[in-house]
């Protein structure tokens, strides 16, 4: 049976259930201290929506309160320059390569000798925001932020307690990895970069504006070429989970990406997007309740595209 007709068998009652079990595992993770409005979010909050390619959609949870997307953005600039300029220039100074170290790690950018491997770990992710038109971090964000609500229908907006709370925080380590970046030849305006990627971490919507923007990845649409939809999908599933990545593919088997707010979406091709938040995160920065969630309802439904 194709992944498309598994999930348009989905009924509320099953989410609900599924969700529920996951709510509490809440209480089992952490939630992130470096960024101090990230702290202070409460640890229980629990939401999911999944949007099929046949119109349906469900929900559960707070399905209500706003969160910031941090690393979940990654995809979505990958996307937007891909269709702005090109394979060739997004990757002229960026990898394809998964890493098994954290997201943030300079050892793997030292042994690299400053190439930011692939996009979805924050190395990457500061040389693509380099690469974004427009003069500053806000225009930049700006622009990304509009083409992505036109695109996927979305709400999305740039949350400036948030900006201020990551600005003020000192963002020490993504610094670092920006200079080394910068002395190795692979980063242009580090300061300009490192602006421009705390803005666009900061944009936040709802769980209905994160399954719409999944929705950009999981089927044909006209302002997106396939080509670009695949190189997207493809690094999510080796990359998008950091060390967690290949495990995750073995379990789940669906190109996904999480952000330290406790942001998580998983696309199901051709058939939907599946939507996540809940704060407290595992070991590795991925929401712990999200990713149990995640395996159960894709196990439970069969959607791993390993058939
Ligand atoms: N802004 C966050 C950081 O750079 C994003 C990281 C994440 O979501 N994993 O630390």
């Amino acid at each position: 049976m194709m992944n498309s007709a598994k999930l348009s068998e989905l009924t509320q009652e099953q989410l609900e259930s599924l969700a529920t079990q996951a709510k509490s595992y809440t209480q089992g993770g952490r939630l992130p201290d470096y960024i101090p409005l990230l702290a202070k979010v409460n640890p229980e909050w629990f939401a999911v929506q999944i949007n099929c390619t046949n119109g349906n959609s469900f929900s559960f949870g707070e399905t209500e309160i706003p969160f910031v997307l941090m690393s979940v953005v990654k995809p979505f600039v990958l996307l937007f320059l891909l269709e702005k300029i090109g394979k060739e220039a997004v990757f002229s100074n960026i990898g394809m390569q998964p890493s098994d170290k954290p997201f943030y790690s300079i050892e793997q950018l030292e042994a690299d000798q400053g190439w930011p491997r692939n996009p979805m770990i924050n190395s990457g992710a500061i040389a693509l925001a380099s690469l974004l038109p427009g003069a500053d971090g806000l225009t930049r964000c700006e622009n990304l932020c509009s083409w992505l609500n036109q695109c996927a229908g979305t709400n999305l907006v740039l949350d400036k307690a948030m900006l201020d709370s990551v600005v003020a925080a000192g963002g020490e380590r993504n610094r670092s990895i920006a200079k080394i970046m910068f002395e190795s030849g692979f980063l242009n305006e580090p300061e300009i970069a490192i602006d421009t990627y705390n803005h666009i971490c900061c944009l936040a919507g709802n769980i209905s504006d994160l399954a719409n923007l999944g929705m950009l990845l999981v089927e044909k649409k006209a302002e997106i070429s396939h080509k670009n939809r695949r190189i997207v999908n493809a690094l999510m599933m080796t990359c998008g989970l950091y060390e967690a990545s290949a495990n995750f593919a073995v379990k789940v088997g669906l190109p996904t990406k999480s952000g330290v707010s406790g942001a998580l979406l998983s696309v199901v091709p051709s058939a939907g997007a599946i939507a996540c938040y809940s704060p407290t995160l595992d070991h590795v920065g991925n929401s712990k309740a999200g990713i149990f969630f995640l395996e159960k309802f894709t196990n439970s439904l069969n959607l791993s595209l390993f058939v």
